[in-house]
């Protein structure tokens, strides 16, 4: 069978001297695994096409479980990427983050929008690195079925107080009235306002809010901690990141 649309090139693998493994977020077929035969021969034009962060039009065809790539020519690299290690390893950390939460088999297409757009603000400005990490992260979970339920406080119902606390293991928050342990977060109510955006927005807003310094930290390290709480592993793009950072 063969396959043609567009994807987005998450991770590379070399294989032997000259071939590779790439790992494709496509359009149309969900993540698809597909080896490149001859990629690393001089004067490949499917080397480029197929090198991580590239958004390419493929052709593949079937071979036992995975794909042979036979054709790809790049539509957009966010080749800009590599001249920032920040932005670099930040960009890292969302393709492991998206081949860590997209299923294989699965097709929904706000994988590939969400990536690309986060990679496109990334490369080209316009939008805090953190805003745009936080952004990834939450909307990330609640593609993937991880929504936490942040409409109103989980025991009263209340949809706000000055402070609400955010129980991280459960996904769910509580008002200032109903906090009980102490492992809960307190949060303002204007992070709880943000994250409220970026979950439940339609897909052309959630970039489009503005916040404090201080208070985009606080967003992204909240959204950062309900990962690493719900899918019980670390990542080391994010270790990485956080290292250049500092
Ligand atoms: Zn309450």
């Amino acid at each position: 069978m063969r396959i043609n649309t567009e994807g987005l090139i998450l991770k590379e693998q070399n294989i032997r001297e000259k071939d590779k493994l790439v790992y494709v977020l496509t359009r149309n077929s969900g993540l698809l695994r597909a080896f490149v035969h001859g990629a690393k021969s001089f004067k490949n034009k499917k080397n480029n096409a197929t090198a991580m962060f590239c958004y390419s039009k493929i052709s593949f065809r079937e071979s036992g479980d995975a794909y042979i790539i036979d054709e790809a020519e790049p539509i957009e690299s966010f080749f800009k990427l590599g001249a920032d290690i920040e932005k670099l390893s930040l960009a890292q950390y969302f393709c492991e983050l998206c081949l860590t939460l997209v299923q294989e088999g699965e097709q929904n297409a706000e994988y590939l929008r969400l990536m690309l757009n986060s990679l496109n603000f990334l490369a080209k400005g316009g939008r805090e690195p953190e805003l745009i990490k936080a952004v990834t992260e939450l909307r990330l979970m609640c593609v993937a079925g991880y929504m936490p339920n942040l409409i109103a406080c989980d025991k009263c119902g209340e949809y706000e107080t000055n402070t609400m606390y955010f129980d991280i293991e459960q996904g769910v928050i509580y008002c200032e009235n109903c906090v009980s342990a102490s492992v809960m977060l307190p949060l303002e109510i204007g992070l709880i306002r943000a994250m409220r955006h970026i979950a439940f927005s339609d897909f052309d807003k959630i970039y489009n809010f503005t916040m404090t310094k201080e208070s985009l930290s606080d967003l992204s390290f909240i959204t950062e901690r309900y990962i690493l709480s719900r899918l019980q592993r670390n990542f080391n793009t994010l270790d990485f990141y956080k290292e250049i950072k500092s």
